[in-house]
């Protein structure tokens, strides 16, 4: 089960490798399989059929928007952004009240790279933030008033740290 908290989908993406600070991040897109699924799970497809080469693709993908969303990207990089993003996306079609996206895994690639392009090229640039949590390394948007938000949507996140936060004042530490 993958999760969708961080305003974004290209973001998203970039968590299907978790706790990246660590020596041993967890991958979650291990097989081809994985990344059809997240695909379904994200609502951008039903069933697009994903190869050896196309987990690959889309693994590249991702760690070169998780670069550039840390500002540790490369030239390289921008251009195979610009590249990805080049091929046609994903077509969205409206049936009754179902929305559904048509196309292969390189729409769906250049659908994810152009909302990366989009969001690294924006103003919401500088809304791009790293959760606080200790455990947790994922990229969100945030999207408060203040622009002070400091953990990913993740329910645990911000509550541990405040508890933390709170036995550490208690204990007259902090
Ligand atoms: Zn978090």
């Amino acid at each position: 089960m993958f999760t969708f908290l961080s305003g974004s989908l290209s973001l998203d993406l970039t968590t299907t490798l978790q706790v990246r600070h660590r020596d041993e991040p967890r991958e979650l897109l291990v097989s081809p399989a994985d990344v059809t699924q997240w695909l379904d799970q994200a609502g951008l497809s039903g069933g697009i059929t994903v190869d050896a080469d196309g987990l690959h693709r889309t693994i590249a993908l991702r760690e070169l928007v998780d670069r550039l969303c840390r500002g540790a990207g490369s030239d390289e990089d921008r251009v195979a952004l610009n590249a990805t993003a080049a091929a046609p996306p994903l077509v969205p079609q409206w049936t009754g009240s179902v929305l559904r996206f048509h196309g292969d895994l390189t729409h769906a690639l250049s659908t994810l790279a152009r909302d990366a392009l989009l969001l690294l090229a924006g103003p919401q640039a500088a809304r791009i933030r790293e959760c606080d949590h200790s455990d947790c390394s994922r990229l969100f948007l945030d999207a408060s008033r203040s622009g002070r938000r400091r953990w990913c949507g993740m329910s645990a996140c911000g509550t541990k740290v405040k508890s933390a936060d709170y036995r550490r004042r208690k204990a007259g530490k902090l």
